[in-house]
């Protein structure tokens, strides 16, 4: 402890008297270099050391009444009591020295042999060989801190939050706090024990006041809720004030908007404008009175000593080793925490790195190729970016394409590598797709059924399909309209052949023969299996079934019917052609002459230009004419 440090009476009893503020107050005053002189009974006259000047708003010379009846002797003194000015000044500069007093834990009997079991049961070396070396008492320091915070809103509420911080570990010591509530106290230890080293009064200061404002959090929380509420219920009255006086100028001004009263309407126009600037005036003020504000005061702290009982142990793992100490606390009757040599938290379980750092289990790790010891403080500890696992610098590979660290099972799909492939599939999706959309656009035209069907076709088949299959369906298409049936054959068989799935290809290849054979009935059969919906494929399975013969002519007709059904709007040529096949086969298989002419009459309605009907009928007329 540095000599500035000087230990002070706890000037927080809640009975304090005069003689307890006169005794904090001089106490206070000469520890800063001022000179107090007390001229009479609890009358003193004071001179501000220069430096503290400042401290006191640049005053340098006072003269304090300490009692009520002094005081009103000497009108001049300040009068110091709880909540008088100087009071507070000499609080304030109390607390920015870290003025405090000192207590030491009354010490307890500990039954020294059976530590080293104890430990063992508390106390976890990752593979390492721990041995008992010694134990002995030690002093360990701790600092409690009590500060008041003041939440200062519209309203002020006042709490009293205590910290007490473990000098020898640098952590808040929420366990120890509690004890320390009802653990008996003397002034000083009156032991020659050593004392441990400490961390210094502004580092345990920091942390208090670090784990202060997270504990204060929910609070903040809580008030500014309370306060939301309160506001809006506010805001709100403010809004249906103002609401109210706008209505009534509205009304007015429609009333003079009639009467056309120039000035009238100016006027009210001004108002509703100072109403608009008025409302929001209010809305900022209580906005402004329902900032919320937590003020931090350090009122007092206190330096606690405790005699601990230090243990001694040697830790070892091949040729690494070390000393270490496990500090056994006898108030909490258990082992305290060690402390990380890496990252600072406290931890029951240690890991002894190859270079001699007693670590946490994030800071220590075993490499999981080759067993050694690795640690965040050595540069040593890496870990594959893929699955996490630890790797020391000899076992890590590297990623060539971005540097990150690998284990060997990762080494070809590193994360970046991921994020490659993932983009190519993208790619290849687009691409895909860009190619499908290519297909279809450029498929021939066909009627809207069939260009469904090619477009699923094309979806489904896209990576069979080739700028060929695209150049075969245009030339199919052209030799279909120039009746070019043997040219259109040739292209259709081989499409059929490399494309077997196409029912299109199909039925178009069977209508291009102008005989039966069991291959062609199969191969339209199969049409109207893969493709139902199709009338083409109908068509292609009802012109089999015809060419066929007598047997079947039922049935001929019942697929034409089907074709006649299935055809869409854009597709007269499979209707049309449909009934004048059915006209036939009535012609020729049921002698229903009357029933053919109807059927043919019907594919003109249909097609006007399907020249078969049309010349049909005239046959069939001249033949029935000579008939009757
Ligand atoms: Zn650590
Ligand atoms: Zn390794
Ligand atoms: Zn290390
Ligand atoms: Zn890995
Ligand atoms: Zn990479």
């Amino acid at each position: 402890m540095s000599n500035e440090w000087k230990w002070y009476i706890n000037m927080s009893h809640e009975d304090a008297d005069v003689v307890k503020i006169r005794s904090f107050v001089t106490k206070c005053l000469e520890s800063v270099g001022t000179l107090i002189e007390f001229t009479a009974y609890n009358y003193a006259e004071v001179l501000i050391s220069d430096e503290f000047v400042d401290h006191f708003d640049g005053e340098n010379y006072y003269k304090l009444a300490f009692d009520f009846d002094v005081a009103r002797q000497h009108e001049e003194a300040e009068f110091v009591t709880y909540g008088s000015y100087f009071l507070d000044k000499v609080i304030d500069l109390a607390s920015q020295r870290g003025l405090t007093c000192k207590r030491h834990i009354v010490d307890s009997d500990v039954e020294l042999r059976n530590l080293p079991q104890k430990i063992a049961n508390r106390i976890t070396f990752r593979n390492c060989r721990v041995t008992f070396m010694t134990n002995s008492p030690v002093i360990y320091n701790y600092l409690l801190f009590s500060f008041k915070v003041s939440y200062v809103s519209d309203e002020r509420e006042d709490q009293i939050i205590k910290l007490l911080v473990n000098l020898n570990t640098g952590h808040v010591d929420i366990r120890m706090l509690e004890a320390v509530g009802s653990a008996f106290f003397t002034d000083s230890s009156h032991t020659n024990y050593g004392i441990e080293n400490m961390q210094s009064v502004e580092y345990a200061y920091g942390v208090a006041i670090k784990t202060l404002e997270q504990q204060i959090q929910p609070k903040i929380r809580e008030i500014r809720t309370k306060i939301e509420i309160r506001l809006a219920f506010e805001k709100n009255r403010i809004m249906e004030y103002y609401d109210q006086i706008d209505n009534e100028l509205k009304s007015k001004l429609e009333k003079l908007n009639e009467s056309k009263n120039k000035e009238g309407i100016n006027a009210i126009n001004d108002k509703l404008r100072l109403s608009a600037i008025e409302r929001q005036r209010r809305i900022n003020e209580i906005e402004e009175k329902n900032a919320l504000n937590a003020y931090i005061t350090l009122f007092n702290s206190t330096l606690i000593s405790q005699t601990k009982i230090r243990n001694k142990y040697n830790v070892k793992r091949g040729k690494t080793e070390r000393d270490t100490y496990v500090v056994w606390n006898p108030v909490l009757k258990d082992v305290e925490p060690l402390v990380c040599d890496i990252c600072g938290t406290e931890t029951f379980d240690v890991d002894l790195c190859s270079n001699s750092h007693l670590g946490c289990m994030e800071c220590v790790s075993s490499c999981s190729e080759c067993n050694t010891r690795i640690c965040k403080s050595c540069g040593t500890f890496n870990e594959c970016c893929v699955c996490g696992v630890s790797l020391c610098d000899r076992c890590k590979s590297v990623c060539e394409n971005c540097g990150d660290v690998l284990c060997k099972g990762h080494i070809e799909s590193c994360t970046c590598k991921e994020e490659t492939r993932r983009e190519e599939q993208k790619a290849e999706k687009r691409k895909k797709e860009d190619r499908i959309l290519e297909f279809q656009q450029s498929l021939p035209q066909l009627s809207r059924s069939m260009k469904h069907y090619m477009d699923e076709y094309v979806k489904k088949n896209i990576d069979l399909l080739d700028e060929n299959w695209k150049k075969a369906l245009f030339k199919i298409q052209t030799a279909l309209t120039v009746e070019d049936k043997l040219k259109a054959r040739e292209i259709l068989s081989e499409l059929d052949e490399k494309y077997p799935d196409n029912a299109w290809v199909k039925a178009r290849l069977v209508l291009t023969y102008e005989r039966f054979s069991t291959k062609l009935m199969s191969l339209s059969r199969h049409a109207v299996s893969m493709a139902p919906q199709l009338a083409i494929t109908h068509t292609a399975f009802a012109y089999m079934l015809q060419k066929r013969g007598a047997l079947t002519y039922d049935q001929t007709v019942d697929e034409y019917e089907k074709v006649i059904k299935l055809a869409g709007n854009d597709e007269t040529n499979l209707i049309a052609n449909a009934h004048y096949q059915i006209g036939k086969v009535l012609q020729d298989h049921t002698y229903d002459w009357w029933g053919a002419i109807n059927r043919w009459e019907k594919a003109l309605e249909i097609d006007p230009h399907f020249s078969p009907a049309r010349q049909a009928i005239s046959y069939m007329k001249a033949s029935l004419k000579g008939r009757f």
